[in-house]
């Protein structure tokens, strides 16, 4: 990584914020220490439980506005600082967050009310909430999961990935600034200057924190489940990608493309592997190459596995230099020459290849040909590994698309477009960068970080 080049940027963007100085928020929610920025969280959150739905939104307003304001500088310290992605789909990525992210409007109380009176299950907040955040959507997921964690009323604290720390940390910044400039409280987002293991342990086992939200692999998600505390696990995905003999193949590869190729295909919920019907496998391949993909040969791929995989004691591992790279850069890495706008790699291969089991996070598709649907069904869900995170299909089949659905059974199914449809981009709902896939709760929004509440009034209030 460019440090001094990082560095100037951070500067340079802090100054242009007004973000940090003494005249501004004191220390904008930064704290040296873990148990600093947990007490700090704690004392925020009694102010926070006290403000009227309407306060809450006026923050989640000015914290959209001023996401959309500093997208284009989030999205270039993203790259800069990680080496993955690309600072246009990052922009995107943060205006999407910005845009589709729910706020208040997600809080909704039920009511019983019949002869015995008024009963209403309101949602309440949990308080403190522990958050872990993943390298690949680092100022994203930060973004995201403090807009719906302020809505429902709690306070949180970060350990973000050491790897995005300044970029976490200024989404964090500019997070309490939001709140400040409209009369909310400071370190309604708090974090620390060092996050490590050993301060995401603090935040697992912290007697202040209420709930734990964890975005990223499967390591950290499991750590956090064994803490004792209740854990929302927003972990690893495999996502398969099966098209039929009845799909529209010339859009179907489209959309896989622009799906596996956004942000250099960091994204959990991108099509990693592509399982296709062979009778429509070679016209498929035909459009995936017409939309920029390099089609790669035995020989290439060997070179390219020796490059994005470290092997060590017989075991593979991804490199870390090529996750989140362009597929030209892999493809230049590799010592393969092709064109400098390639988007994609593809290659024929079978689902027991390395590179088709592993979640790569490279734009790099295996294309595994299959007999017939039932087939595609079996091997496209066992590639998904059981982490029930996302699938996606193209077919014109009802049937073989609720087949597939039920068995591959994930957090999300796109059927025909691109999988970033699932986060509210070119299809409905809202947006998530966090994706509750291993607990259940799915794509989580204000309402996933609140308790139930039950409130009897009993033989009174019911006017029927
Ligand atoms: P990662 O698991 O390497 O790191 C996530 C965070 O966990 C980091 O802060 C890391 O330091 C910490 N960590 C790792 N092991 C830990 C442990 N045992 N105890 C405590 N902390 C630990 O993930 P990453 O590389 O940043 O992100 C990519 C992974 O996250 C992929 O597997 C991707 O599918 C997943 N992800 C999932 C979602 C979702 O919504 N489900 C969203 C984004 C990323």
């Amino acid at each position: 990584m460019e440090l001094e080049k990082l560095e100037q940027l951070v500067r340079q963007v802090m100054s242009e914020m007004n973000v940090g100085s003494s005249a501004n928020v004191a220390d904008a929610g930064v704290f040296a220490d873990m148990e600093t920025a947990i007490s700090q969280a704690a004392a925020a959150q009694r102010t926070v439980a006290n403000l009227s739905m309407a306060d809450r939104e006026k923050i989640v307003g000015n914290i959209r506005k001023k996401t959309i304001e500093n997208a284009e500088k989030f999205a270039q310290m993203g790259v800069s600082e990680t080496g993955m992605g690309n600072v246009p789909h990052k922009i995107a990525k943060h205006q999407l967050v910005a845009n589709k992210t729910p706020g208040t409007e997600d809080i909704t109380t039920t009511a019983f009310s019949g002869d015995r009176g008024l009963t209403l299950i309101e949602r309440g907040p949990f308080g403190v909430i522990g958050a872990i955040t993943p390298c690949t959507n680092p100022s994203e997921t930060v973004i995201c999961n403090t807009i719906g964690m302020l809505a429902a009323g709690n306070t949180v604290v970060f350990n973000p990935h050491p790897a995005a720390v300044e970029t976490s940390n200024f989404a964090v910044r500019m997070l309490n600034q939001a709140s400040v400039e409209v009369g909310g409280p400071e370190n309604i987002a708090v974090s620390t200057l060092n996050p490590t293991i050993e301060s995401s342990g603090i935040l697992f086992k912290h007697p202040s924190v209420q709930l734990l939200a964890i975005t990223g692999g499967p390591g950290v998600v499991t750590a956090a489940l064994k803490s004792g505390k209740r854990a929302i696990g927003a972990g690893a995905g495999n996502p398969p990608v099966l098209v039929d003999e009845t799909a529209d193949i010339k859009q179907a590869a489209i959309d896989i493309i622009n799906g596996a190729t956004f942000d250099n295909n960091l994204p959990c919920i991108a099509e990693k592997e592509v399982v296709a019907v062979a009778k429509i496998a070679d016209e498929l391949t035909y459009y995936m190459e017409r939309n920029g993909c390099y089609k790669a040969s035995v020989s290439d791929v060997d070179k390219i596995v020796a490059t994005v995989l470290d092997l060590k004691d017989g075991r593979y591992s991804l490199s870390r230099n090529c996750v989140g790279k362009s597929a030209a850069e892999l493809l230049r890495m590799s010592g393969i020459s092709a064109d400098k706008d390639v988007r994609c790699i593809i290659f024929d291969g079978d689902c027991e290849h390395i590179l088709v089991k592993e979640e790569m996070m490279m734009p790099i598709l295996g294309i595994v040909r299959v007999r017939d649907v039932d087939e595609g069904i079996r091997i496209a869900t066992a590639l998904e590994h059981g982490y029930r995170h996302s699938a996606h299909m193209h077919s014109k089949n009802v049937d073989n698309l609720t087949r597939f659905g039920k068995a591959v059974d994930t957090a999300i199914f796109v059927k025909n477009a691109p999988s970033y449809a699932a986060l509210g981009f070119g299809g409905e709902g809202f947006c998530s960068f966090t994706i509750a896939s291993r607990t259940g709760e799915g794509l989580t929004s204000a309402s996933t970080f609140t308790k139930s509440r039950r409130c009897v009034m009993s033989d009174s209030l019911c006017i029927r």
